[in-house]
């Protein structure tokens, strides 16, 4: 399989990248995300053959078709170690939440950080650490590695960093705003000790953070001298990673409802709480592969330039604001413009057929390129641009949205507490409330996409709000964390917490502290590289 960029306009010759290139570069140097030159055929009988596959057989069944350029034995060694680091056996177990809705939780969260990222992060730090040793088995002049450098508001640092500890030839800088992540984000991430694992506590806001990372990507001299790489959430790898749990977890409740998919069709619909589009772009793929999906329902927070999006078909920015749900707040949703692209090259394709036959997909792709150029130009001049509506129309056969406000979320968490038994994160309550407000005649599975022991301070106030209350801003609260904690290590916990958490304020950490000038930080970054 062969990718191409979003943005690559050229009809005849359209640069094509192998997997290896797509994804050591992330973003294509004219700006567009890679997307695979076409979608691979499932073998026929794929409902009946891998319905009883585990987690990482199916891995071997999917990848392979996305990656011809890594031997199929390597590629079980990635799998198999990637996957090893998850707590459960079914890596990503689906559980029903409400009978009586046919709702179920698919829960992505028993990897390392807690958080549905490791799926995809587990599986990338294996590759790049792989494709590294790869071609320095094959040059003895120069030693390839590579500086991965990214900013969090908190919860997407830890994902990386375990992902990337102790991984030959990578180091990884982390930034952070010093004293704005909650606690136990950043023991999270400060009690990684290994030694190619570096955070930065930076004297400053989020924004400060990302602001230098992208000032020091722009550093053309500085990029090339420490080969700066990055692992965001465009990187294709991480989209792939992500087809596999949507097959998993079909099959899982074809079990659960004692169906067999290839004889009786089972439709499912998804609901997935949604920032940068990169887990329910995963959900597109594996519909368009073929597995029986119904609607993916976009679950958005009150940064919700999505649901305005399928509300009007107008694509515009506006501020972030901060929730409940720090994952999700995003201005814009990165990924989507994968999605953009497939929305153009069908309706392009379906209303160029039939006048030529050859080259037809071509010239809808390049359509389909030329369109995303000219959106992406007005999103950055003009702050949006909007879709016609027999567009908006073909995205809406796939797609649903629904805003959760923040008192949305608590009350969400507060309800399935008391009448399920069920502690859900505040992202996870934000694709149950969807799910809840759209109904459904298929089963939903809603991803649940972190423990609600990474949220300590949301959960409990959600759990001891009275009524009346509604959410502000309530989660970094250090002295709640402290004390939930604390009942935790006493053996009463207020709700499930991880046991891994337990104790963690106390270990051992190391974080570099600096001002938000993007010159300080390179100067640390080159100090502590130089010192090693
Ligand atoms: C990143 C994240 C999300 C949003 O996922 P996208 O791929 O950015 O849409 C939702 N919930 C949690 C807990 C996350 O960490």
């Amino acid at each position: 399989m062969l990718y191409r960029s979003t943005r690559d306009t050229s009809s005849l010759t359209p640069s094509l990248l192998s997997f290896e290139e797509a994804v050591l570069a992330g973003l294509a140097p004219d700006g567009g995300l890679y997307i695979p030159q076409s979608i691979p055929k499932l073998p026929e009988t794929f409902l009946k053959d891998w319905q009883s596959l585990k987690f990482g057989d199916l891995c071997m069944r999917l990848f392979p078709l996305f990656i011809d350029d890594i031997p199929l034995a390597d590629l079980q060694l990635l799998i198999d170690k990637s996957y090893s680091t998850f707590e459960h056996a079914d890596v990503t177990p689906v559980i029903p939440l409400d009978l009586d809705k046919r709702l179920y939780l698919l829960e992505l969260f028993h990897g390392p950080t807690f958080a549905f990222k490791d799926v995809a992060l587990q599986f990338l730090g294996n590759l790049f650490e792989y494709f590294l040793e790869k071609k320095n088995s094959v040059s003895q002049d120069q030693q390839h590695r590579i500086t991965v450098i990214g900013a969090t508001s908190g919860d997407t640092g830890g994902a990386a960093i375990y992902g990337l500890r102790n991984k030959r030839n990578i180091n990884v800088f982390i930034l952070h705003p010093q004293g704005r992540v909650s606690l136990i984000q950043e023991a999270q991430m400060t009690t990684v000790v290994d030694e190619n694992v570096h955070n930065i506590a930076v004297r400053g806001t989020f924004d400060d953070c990302q602001d230098s990372v992208k000032a020091l990507f722009r550093d053309e001299p500085f990029r090339q001298a420490y080969q700066l790489g990055a692992i965001n959430s465009i990187n294709w790898a991480r989209i792939l990673a992500q087809i596999t749990y949507y097959f998993h977890s079909y099959f899982s409740l074809c079990r659960q409802h004692q169906v067999d998919p290839s004889l009786t069709r089972l439709v499912v619909d998804y609901a997935v709480p949604t920032g940068n589009f990169g887990d329910i772009l995963a959900g597109f793929y594996a519909k368009r592969l073929g597995l029986p999906i119904g609607r993916l329902i976009i679950a958005t927070n009150e940064n919700d330039i999505l649901h305005r999006f399928f509300e009007t078909g107008h694509y515009e920015r506006q501020g972030v604001k901060m929730t409940l749900s720090p994952a999700m707040d995003i201005q814009v949703s990165s990924n989507f413009e994968r999605f953009l692209w497939y929305l153009v090259f069908d309706h392009s394709s379906s209303s160029v057929m039939g006048k030529e036959l050859s080259g037809n997909s071509e010239k809808a792709a390049q359509a389909a390129s030329e369109q995303i150029v000219s959106w992406m130009h007005d999103l950055s001049s003009q702050g949006g641009f909007k879709v016609d509506s027999h567009l908006l129309k073909q995205a809406k056969d796939t797609f649903r949205s629904v805003r959760v406000s923040n008192s949305q979320i608590l009350e969400t968490i507060r309800k399935f507490h008391i009448e399920r038994k069920e502690t859900l994160d505040p992202h996870t309550a934000i694709g149950v409330k969807a799910a809840e407000t759209l109904a459904s005649s298929n089963p939903v599975v809603c991803l649940a996409t972190a423990h609600p022991g990474k949220f300590l301070a949301a959960v409990y106030h959600a759990l001891n709000m009275s009524q009346d209350e509604s959410g502000e801003r309530v989660e970094l609260n250090p002295a709640l964390e402290r004390s939930i904690l604390q009942e935790a290590a006493e053996g009463r916990p207020p709700f499930p917490i991880p046991k891994p958490f337990i104790g963690i304020l106390d270990r051992e950490r190391r974080c570099l502290t600096c001002g938000p000038d993007p010159a300080d930080i390179k100067q640390l970054i080159m100090e502590t590289l130089n010192k090693k």
